[in-house]
């Protein structure tokens, strides 16, 4: 059996599952195919994790139409960041105030994102929903791919004018295809985790450099933290397993008392970080989006993001290529989403990475330099805000999404 679509997008995680979102504005017919159902307690997209959106990423969700049902019940907002260098007294405190908008970004559970876009594919007659579904196979010609699936232990195949690949990195499909990719494992694990604390945080989020990497304290409810803790693997292993008070104790001495007291850890889970990105996204037929395209340090909370506008310029160039009668499985099609997306792309990996790399360092007049670096930006709100509107997404060519648009508009 052969089932035909337009567009065929492998995974349907935060990126994949927001691209199908995109994609009902438009009139091309879609297939999101995933291993798992999203509400699936180990789905490894939509899981325990909290994820930080920028205001960019908020418009975005305003264009998809889905943030009215996002906020106000699962979106915090983060006011004010304070940057610090443990041991060092170099910091910066990072206002919405200095670029008028009503908050920095917004701190958003995994799976209330994941309930929300799949709500919005749910009853859409141009999107089809394949899950528990796997592609395991692709094979390209002229004038489409095709994929072939495994679901309910049988193959089928899915012929489409494009595939997306949003799988993550997960699946064996960019290799087969030869798509090419620089990728750094980091020597470093997140361990990541919610804590309460005595003091309300009044929508403040930490990043604090200490010992193997940051540590990042986002504001949740009115007194918890989400917790996003860099450490080498063997410390990891052994936190995550420790007592509460061995865990608490250590976070406490590792971050101070700025938050207040810490108490009542929620259960611990650990992820590999890794530094990649696929040097050309695009071959004709397919196209590579999310972290399956790159991934970053989540130093920053860039990389959803960054796959978030993947999203909306690929929507963007998909619905104008349709508009005009344009194949949008093409080369001329992809290239021009490809050149919309690399510096950004870059800009981001370069910008983690360096941030990691001169905040890791025990090199003393690194040290000496990165907290009058922190202390100088503190001093230069122009910087200051230069810094934010880079890092909230709001640089650079935006799409209509990216304005708070529907692609229509
Ligand atoms: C600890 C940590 C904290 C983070 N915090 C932030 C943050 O605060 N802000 C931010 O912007 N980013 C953050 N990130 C990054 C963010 O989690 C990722 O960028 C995001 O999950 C990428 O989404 P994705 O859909 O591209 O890939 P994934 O989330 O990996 O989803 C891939 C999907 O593809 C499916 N799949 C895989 N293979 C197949 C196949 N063969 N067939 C069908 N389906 C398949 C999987 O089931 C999965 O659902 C963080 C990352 C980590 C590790």
């Amino acid at each position: 059996m052969c089932e035909d679509f337009d567009v065929a997008i492998v995974g349907g995680g935060m990126v994949g599952a927001s691209l199908a979102c995109a994609l009902t504005q438009t009139r091309l017919r879609s297939a999101l195919i995933d291993t798992l159902p999203a509400d699936a307690a180990s789905h490894p997209s939509f899981d325990e994790r909290t994820v930080a959106l920028t205001y960019s990423s908020r418009l975005i969700f305003e264009g998809l139409g889905v943030w009215n049902s996002i906020s106000p019940l699962h979106a915090y907002p983060i006011l004010r960041i304070h940057v610090s260098d443990r041991g060092h007294s170099g910091i910066t405190r990072l206002d919405h105030g200095l670029v008028g908008t009503e908050a920095l970004g917004y701190v958003v559970p995994n799976r209330a994102l994941g309930k929300a876009l799949y709500d919005c594919v749910a009853t859409h007659p141009g999107c089809h929903k394949l899950s528990p579904a796997r592609a395991t196979a692709i094979d390209v010609n002229e004038d489409h791919a095709r994929l072939t699936v495994e679901s309910d232990a049988t193959n089928r195949t899915i012929r489409a004018k494009l595939v997306v690949i949003a799988d993550g990195g997960r699946s064996p499909l960019t290799d087969e295809l030869g798509f090419k990719n620089s990728l750094t494992s980091y020597p470093h694990v997140a361990l990541v985790s919610r804590v309460h604390t005595d003091r309300t945080h009044d929508g403040t989020a930490y990043e604090r450099f200490a010992g193997a990497g940051p540590l990042a304290l986002l504001p949740i409810d009115t007194k918890q933290f989400a917790l996003v803790w860099t450490l080498d693997e063997e410390d990891a292993k052994r936190l995550r397993t420790a007592p509460e008070v061995e865990f608490i104790g250590e976070l406490q001495n590792t971050f101070g008392d700025r938050a207040g007291i810490f108490s009542n850890p929620a259960t611990r889970y650990q992820y590999p970080l890794a530094l990649s990105r696929l040097t050309d996204p695009a071959q004709p037929r397919v196209v590579v989006i999310g972290n399956a395209a790159h991934s970053v340090h989540p130093v920053a909370g860039q990389g959803f993001n960054l796959g978030l506008r993947d999203v909306a310029a690929l929507a963007d160039t998909l619905y104008e290529a349709q508009r005009h009668g344009n194949d949008i499985g093409s080369m001329p099609v992809l290239d021009g989403y490809c050149r919309w997306r690399r510096r950004d792309t870059r800009a981001v990996g370069v910008f983690t990475d360096g941030l990691i790399n001169v905040f890791g360092s025990r090199f003393s007049p690194l040290v000496t330099l990165r907290n009058l670096g922190l202390t100088a930006i503190e001093l230069m709100p122009p910087v200051k805000r230069a810094l934010l509107r880079r890092t909230m997404g709001l640089h650079g060519p935006r799409s209509r999404l990216g304005l708070g648009l529907r692609l229509s508009d």
